[in-house]
């Protein structure tokens, strides 16, 4: 089968096409034959050697399958072949106490999804949910590592509630698009934030009802905007470099989720300032099944909509990789072996 292969981290140029061996189907495992492929962030920091979790070479990556389940290991029940499916972005053991409590995305044996960039992957059933007919592959692919983080995120971390004022940083990047549809969805008032002026009526289209476009301090229009007060909720998707000024958008008993760190700096916070507004912060994980399967129904009604920039064949993967390391697209980048 053609797949993109590293054989040792580094830039773009890293990937060697290869007739690689389709992957062997253990007795949990789906065989998938892969029709589109989103590459994420995740993907670059494993391409370039930022991310070591689990990375030994050679190695196929890309996280965010979407395809069609072409054979299964003995012990698969949930899926069979012909199954439309799509990905989350680590498959669970099942059995821990964090997945028999409802929070496997901290699974003591979570393994990350990879292999996408393939005619083909073999990964535990865990890894899938099913898509309906109506759902494209190419805008399935993304919706676990994407709207399901920020389903995560909104309306099971932060529990945002009808009539409350969400803030969210990085507002058209992958996790944030979709916190800006789900939070209206959950009734919310939706506050985004972006550095380009430009993007401000993709964002109206999303469901925001203000679009602060800003790359510094932006808690003053925040606090103008919302007679004083603040936002109830921030998703912060950019990390330490927004932070202060999140913080100091936040609203009296506001709940802050941290959902990405885009850039490796610390932040720094005297305490005091924490319990003097009775903040909450939150950690926000990964995407669970439950959750992806809700994000898939959701984009099946319309009501979220993945933002696809540019399909590319996999054969160019070096330049599909350019573009989401550099910014240089409004949207997803999906790869289609
Ligand atoms: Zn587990």
């Amino acid at each position: 089968m053609l797949a993109a292969v590293l054989h040792a981290a580094g830039g773009p140029d890293a990937f060697r096409l290869e007739d690689a061996p389709v992957p062997n189907v253990g007795a949990d495992d789906v065989l998938v034959r892969v029709k589109a492929c989103g590459v994420s962030y995740r993907d670059v920091v494993e391409r370039n050697g930022t991310y070591k979790r689990d990375v030994t070479f050679p190695l196929i990556i890309g996280l965010e399958i979407a395809g069609v389940v072409e054979r299964v290991g003995d012990l698969v029940t949930a899926l069979k072949p012909g199954d439309r499916v799509c990905s989350k972005a680590f498959s669970s053991c099942g059995d821990c106490r964090y997945c028999r409590t409802g929070r496997e995305t901290t699974c003591l044996r979570r393994k990350p999804v990879r292999g996408g960039y393939a005619e083909y992957v073999a990964l535990p059933q865990d890894a899938f949910v099913t898509i309906p007919e109506t759902l494209s592959f190419e805008a399935a692919c993304s919706l676990g590592p994407g709207a399901g983080v920020a389903l995560n995120a909104v309306r099971d971390t932060a529990n945002v509630q009808i009539g409350e004022t969400v803030l969210v940083t990085g507002a058209t990047g992958g996790v944030g698009l979709p916190s800006v549809q789900i939070a209206k969805i959950a009734g919310a008032r939706v506050i985004a934030v972006t550095r380009s002026a430009e993007k401000a009526d993709m964002l109206r289209r999303a469901g925001a009802d203000d679009v602060i476009v800003s790359s510094g301090d932006f808690s003053g229009e925040v606090r103008a905007i919302t007679n004083g007060e603040g936002a109830d909720v921030v998703i912060d998707t950019i990390g330490s470099r927004v932070f202060d000024a999140a913080f100091n958008s936040l609203a009296l008993h506001g709940r802050y989720a941290f959902v990405g760190q885009l850039f490796g700096e610390n932040i720094a916070i005297n305490p005091a300032r924490i319990f003097f507004k009775r903040a909450q912060l939150l950690g926000v994980g990964s995407v669970s099944r439950a959750q992806l399967m809700d994000v898939v129904a959701l984009a099946a009604a319309g009501k979220i909509k993945p933002e696809i920039a540019k399909v590319m064949p996999l054969r160019e993967i070096a330049e599909a990789h350019r573009l989401v390391e550099g910014a240089a697209v409004h949207g997803r980048v999906v790869v289609v072996p």
